[in-house]
């Protein structure tokens, strides 16, 4: 047996955390060093409440010499763990030996698609996977074209091409970490390539050069399993089949059958909401939120959150505000991040934050956001809200320059509703171009945004400091739509097709889509073996 240590304190070291642990271990439980047989983070989170004394907290599992003493002695802080069961997504599912008809169909290589690929390949069967963006090594090298010289591809950019719109990202995990499922996630994304830190850290990140390498190992491992990538390929929709349930098209003019298409699209990709809206997919409005992006030098929310210890890592934060009825939240921010562009569609401008695992760009940015409620926009038509998303992609590219450059101001210039004046600092590339940002989202958004940078700076003084900047837009926070699922995931209005993850508006992020591909991936397999699709 092992035991759960809950509660220990660790000053902020530069190196050699272990050590300071064991010490912790030997003062707060009167161990010997002899006593300890090994032990393992669970969980690790910074506490600067105390600028004076920040300090670490963490959660240890440890394999300790006369372990019902410590029990006995700490029952409040020491609890035995239960030998562990993993989680295994094809429990009970009787498919041994036995192979799919026809190989499910999965349209997307984001989390979502990828999982639900992963899934499949786990339980023995072949499905094809269909990506219209670039290969990641590929892509990397279209997206820096971009971030160089302003050369823009609708094909693969931020937000198409393998991985996903996480794969240029900060890679943060934001979820609740005891769910079995989220555990199983984890541990892939480790076994992957991902920094083992995942496992414990209260605020785990992966960062965009570890998401990179995680979307290649998977890829090269489901293709041992048989699963067929075809990357630079558009779905461009699905009629019924002859022989199978659906003819899935392609563009080029291929047609294949399948008995389960996913559909695991994102949020960007807005041809293929109308095409699957115009072949009469159940698809609905639904509420979402836009804003624009901030962005500081680091050490500016350094200086605020931790005073002048140097020792930690860029710092974080998470603000909240209310204008009336609107909740206005900060939203994926990135310490030591880069602002990037992420429209998906050319003329069209909006943007996003990614970091390297290393966050150490030397600025910081976060997502500033309003919730858009359906009366904003909803004039009858189910696209409505992507509509309304367009419209100000559109203004704000027009107001970066037509050359994918981003509008910006000072923060205090957007306060006052004035044009910014000297060269503005930015991580942002291709480029930056002075403009009124206050012009461009719409006047709610714009007070909203306004009354909330007060209470951000009540709450975090300094924060509207000269140097920082309001950048953007930021549009693509969550789905405009959703895609009507049943109980068994499969779409209301079509049998065998799933929609999955955060274009289908199960997911708000890459945890919750790989969750959501995870299902969707395992609802493939029960109605594979109840409808009798096996061979
Ligand atoms: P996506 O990842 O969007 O994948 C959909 C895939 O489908 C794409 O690869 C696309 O090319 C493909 N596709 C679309 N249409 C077609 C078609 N017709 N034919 C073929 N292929 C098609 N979330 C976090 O949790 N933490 C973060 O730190 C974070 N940072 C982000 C930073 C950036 C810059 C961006 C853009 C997003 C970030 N997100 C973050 C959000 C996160 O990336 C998404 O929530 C997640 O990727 C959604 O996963 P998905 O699989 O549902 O869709």
């Amino acid at each position: 047996m092992a035991v759960l240590i809950k509660q220990l304190t660790v000053p902020v070291v530069d190196k050699d955390p272990d050590q300071h642990i064991t010490q912790a271990l030997v003062q707060e439980y009167g161990l010997k060093p002899s006593d300890i047989h090994g032990f393992r983070i669970k969980k690790k989170s910074l506490d600067a409440r105390r600028k004076r004394r920040i300090v670490y907290h963490y959660q240890v599992e440890a394999k300790i010499a006369n372990e019902q003493h410590l029990l006995n002695h700490h029952s409040s802080t020491v609890t035995p763990i239960p030998d562990a069961k993993l989680y295994d997504p094809l429990e009970g599912l009787p498919l041994k030996g036995k192979s799919m008809k026809r190989k499910p169909i999965i349209i997307g290589t984001g989390p979502a698609g990828i999982f639900a690929a992963h899934v499949l390949a786990e339980a023995g069967q072949q499905s094809l996977v269909i990506e219209r963006g670039e290969p990641v090594e590929d892509r990397l090298r279209t997206v820096n074209r971009l971030r160089r010289t302003g050369e823009f591809s609708e094909r693969s950019n931020y937000c198409f091409g393998e991985g996903g719109a996480g794969t240029f990202s900060d890679g943060k995990l934001t979820c609740g970490r005891n769910h079995p499922l989220i555990k199983y996630l984890f541990q892939e994304w480790v076994r992957f390539g991902a920094p083992e830190e995942i496992l414990y850290d209260a605020h785990p990140h992966i960062g965009t050069d570890f998401l990179m390498v995680i979307a290649k190992r998977m890829r090269d491992y489901l293709k041992q399993a048989g699963t067929e990538f075809r990357f630079n390929t558009i779905f461009k929709g699905f009629r019924p089949g002859k022989s199978s349930r659906y003819e899935v098209l392609l563009d080029g003019g291929e047609v294949l059958e399948t008995d389960h298409l996913i559909i695991a699209i994102g949020h960007s990709a807005r041809d293929t909401y109308q095409l699957l809206l115009d072949q009469g997919l159940a698809i609905g409005p639904k509420p979402f939120a836009i804003g624009a992006r901030f962005e500081h030098p680091q050490e500016v929310i350094d200086q605020i959150q931790f005073g002048s210890c140097s020792l930690l890592p860029a710092a974080e934060y998470k603000l909240a505000a209310r204008a009336g009825e609107r909740g206005i939240w900060t939203f994926c921010m990135c310490p030591g991040g880069q602002l990037l562009p992420t429209n998906a569609q050319a003329e069209h401008l909006a943007i996003n934050g990614m970091s390297y695992h290393a966050r150490n760009s030397g600025f910081a940015n976060a997502a500033v956001v309003v919730n858009i409620n359906r009366e904003d926009f909803f004039k009858g038509h189910v696209l409505d809200g992507m509509r309304f998303q367009e419209s100000i992609e559109r203004k704000a590219f027009q107001a970066g320059g037509g050359n994918y450059f981003t509008p910006a101001q000072r923060l205090g210039d957007f306060l006052k509703g004035r044009a910014s004046k000297g060269e503005l600092k930015s991580t942002y590339k291709p480029g930056v171009t002075p403009a009124r940002l206050d012009k461009v989202l719409p006047d709610f958004v714009v007070e909203a945004l306004q009354g909330a940078l007060f209470e951000y700076n009540k709450k975090m003084r300094g924060y509207i400091s000269h140097e920082a900047i309001v950048a953007g837009v930021e549009t693509k926070t969550s789905s405009p739509i959703v895609m009507m699922r049943d109980k068994s995931l499969q779409s209301q209005s079509h049998p065998g097709i799933f929609p999955t993850g955060e274009g289908a508006g199960f997911a708000g992020g890459i945890v919750s889509a790989a969750l959501d591909g995870l299902k969707v991936g395992r609802a493939v397999l029960e109605d594979a073996v109840s409808e009798s699709f096996l061979e």
